[in-house]
């Protein structure tokens, strides 16, 4: 089923992100010490007419680890190719990669764990001597080529730092966690995005979204962009606390921002493994979904709520969600 509220980019964002993110620096809102320390490094760097450090930027998905590399390529006024661990199947597409790469150009590496080890193994002395090992040939006739490439910048982007292999990680300079935004940034962010849109939207329609988008930009201007559609057809075009309200509750959106497959997470352990502790693998299986999906995507936002917690034997749900989804809790502790 089509989530609204999925972190994930959808096909149908892609148009709406172009236009939406921002591109210098001064335009990203809120991740006040991820900016701070990019913006230091961009000087330094300027100033020394080097090319960045490779910089890895993890956490939760639509978070901005995209927008944040377009920035820092818009702002060290080089270029910049996306691409993504997934997407480069074979050494050979990575060795096509870099050698099209200029001096000082951003590779951003989205999905950076999903890269293969075969794939990884090139990608070390690239990063750090910034050459390419190829073998030419088959066989007896086989020979190792050493080419150089031009000083590159790799700007990783994971979901998922665990994953990443150790030699890979050592190769970055700088390490960055974006978290969820508080309510005043998404705020801002809603009316930024309602501005470029232009959609009329008082204070309190802009908190109503931002509060229930799961301190997640992405989640937002996806909101946003239903309740448009509701104020256009139901309303007189303006949203307000009470027409995102009712647009937000017809998708089943709750005032904290749990849908009905988060619902269906917690009911599920609270109903079927006792409130817990249950392994994830368990957990998806009786939902029928993805273990990697139910991390990566439902449950850092149902951690950060603090309606689970991970435990060594499983994930227990906590008092506050129970009281949250109106269930008695009666537990011993
Ligand atoms: P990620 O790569 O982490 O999945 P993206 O960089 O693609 O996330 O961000 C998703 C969307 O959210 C972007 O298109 C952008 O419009 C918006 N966005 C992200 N971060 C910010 C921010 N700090 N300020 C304003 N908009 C943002």
């Amino acid at each position: 089923p089509k989530r609204t509220i999925t972190p994930q980019e959808t096909q149908e964002d892609s148009a709406l992100e172009q236009t939406l993110r921002p591109q210098r620096l001064a335009e990203y809102i809120g991740q006040e010490r991820v900016k701070t320390n990019l913006q230091i490094l961009i000087e330094a760097a300027r100033q020394r007419h080097e090319p960045l450090d490779h910089i890895l930027l993890y956490g939760p998905p639509g978070l901005g680890k995209t927008t944040l590399a377009t920035i820092v390529a818009n702002e060290m006024g080089v270029n910049i190719k996306v691409t993504a661990g997934p997407a480069i199947e074979r050494q050979g597409d990575l060795a096509a990669i870099l050698t099209n790469l200029r001096q000082g150009d951003i590779l951003f590496i989205d999905e950076i764990h999903r890269l293969s080890r075969a794939v990884e193994e090139i990608l070390y002395p690239a990063m750090e001597d910034f050459v390419l090992d190829l073998i030419i040939g088959k066989g007896p006739s086989a020979r190792n080529v050493r080419l150089k490439l031009p000083r590159f910048t790799v700007v990783g982007a994971t979901t998922r730092l665990a994953l990443l292999s150790s030699p890979l990680r050592d190769r970055f300079g700088v390490v960055q966690r974006l978290d969820f935004y508080d309510l005043p940034a998404m705020v801002q962010i809603v009316q930024r995005s309602a501005r470029i849109l232009g959609v009329q939207i008082d204070a309190e329609g802009a908190e109503e979204i931002a509060r229930r988008a799961r301190g997640t930009p992405r989640i937002a201007n996806r909101l946003l962009k239903r309740v448009r559609d509701y104020a256009q057809v139901r309303a007189d075009g303006v949203i307000t606390r009470q027409v995102a309200q009712d647009a937000l509750a017809l998708l089943e959106i709750d005032e904290l921002g749990l849908d009905d497959i988060d619902r269906r997470v917690l009911l599920t352990i609270i109903e079927k493994f006792d409130g817990g502790p249950v392994g994830l693998e368990t957990i998806a299986a009786a939902i029928s979904e993805e273990s990697d999906t139910i991390m990566d995507v439902y449950e850092p936002y149902l951690l950060q709520l603090g309606f689970l917690e991970r435990t060594p034997r499983g994930r227990v749900v906590t008092r506050r969600a129970y009281e949250h989804l109106g269930i008695p809790f009666n537990r011993d502790e």
